[in-house]
């Protein structure tokens, strides 16, 4: 049913893009630039140390308020045992197994990129970044639009389509809880195998390097997050290939450059809103296929 109505939303829209020469009429060429912050607050997981124990999920829940999920296997409701990252779940971890000696464990949450899409995608401001370069959601300015989900890359920003005002979830680095009583988000507070620390994107950086320097039999030679969709502020070490862990291949490239061109571009006030939205909502699908063909590639 709620897929239905989606279909038929994008259909319309659709429709609306067609109706209008906008997309042809911008230029989208942008070249590569470096957006990020040495001093921006970061998170580096490492998935070589990470035992799979789900504290940082259990801890996420607890410290933001949100609810379990029960599991098919549950019928007593007594397990939180979310598979995915869902409205009740801003954090998980998940397994890939190739065989018995090739598998890891993957933390999966918001990238906090340094120039993130879903803000640059946000009609009314309730997606922002803020000075620290940690991306939060504003629930009371909101309208429902979800350009923030199809525009994310990562497929982060979750609807809570069971609630009759349904609004955006997804990781804000604890940024009105743990952040900010403790100076630190809980999920790196409880890990106890060190996996995902917290830090100044420049020092976790250098953590990256030397880990890979000091022992480059562990990892392959390459730290997630350092360029891609413009360089992110959670950045991953891996034994594994990233597009095997589920990782988009995507450009160092900011996805939001597009976005805001159009805007920056088209909207001079001769614009109906309603193209410019439809515009803005053909860049996010666009960027939605380019993932969902990665991830084709990623499973091959
Ligand atoms: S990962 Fe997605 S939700 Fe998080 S900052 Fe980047 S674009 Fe926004
Ligand atoms: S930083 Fe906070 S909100 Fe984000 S995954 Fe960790 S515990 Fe959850
Ligand atoms: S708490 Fe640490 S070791 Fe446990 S699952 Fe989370 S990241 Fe991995």
């Amino acid at each position: 049913m709620k897929k239905k109505s989606r279909r038929e939303f994008l259909k319309t829209t659709a429709g609306l893009i067609a109706g209008t020469t906008v997309a042809s009429v911008v230029n989208v060429e942008a070249s590569e630039k470096n957006y990020t912050k040495d001093d921006a607050y970061s998170m580096l997981y490492d998935a070589t140390l990470c035992v799979g124990c789900k504290a940082c999920v259990s801890a996420c829940k607890k410290t933001n308020g949100l609810p379990p999920v029960k599991g098919d296997f549950d019928k007593d409701g007594l397990w939180d045992a979310p598979k995915d990252l869902d409205s009740k779940t801003r954090t998980i971890i998940k397994l890939y197994k190739e065989n018995e000696d090739n598998w890891s464990y993957v933390k999966q949450q918001c990238m906090h990129c340094a120039k993130p899409s879903c803000v640059s995608a946000c009609p009314v401001k309730a997606m922002k970044q803020d000075e620290n370069g940690v991306t939060f959601y504003n629930p009371d300015v909101c309208i429902g639009c979800r350009y923030c989900q199809v525009a994310c890359p990562f497929n982060i920003p979750k609807f809570e389509w069971e609630k009759t005002f349904p609004k955006i979830v997804k990781c804000d680095m604890c940024k009105f809880t743990s952040l900010k009583s403790k100076g630190e988000p809980a999920c790196t507070e409880v890990c106890p195998a060190k996996a995902v620390i917290f830090g100044k994107r420049k020092e976790l950086l250098a953590i990256a390097k030397r880990r890979i320097k000091e022992n480059p039999d562990n990892y392959i030679n390459h730290i997630y997050g350092e360029h891609e969709a413009g360089g992110t502020n959670v950045i991953y070490l891996a034994a594994a290939q990233f597009e095997k862990l589920g990782f988009p291949k995507l450009d160092n490239e900011s996805p939001a450059t597009f976005t805001e061109n159009i805007q920056h571009t088209v909207y001079k006030g001769f614009v109906a809103p309603v193209a410019l939205y439809a515009t803005l909502f053909f860049v996010a699908v666009k960027n939605r296929e380019k993932r969902e063909k990665d991830n084709e590639r990623g499973d091959n």
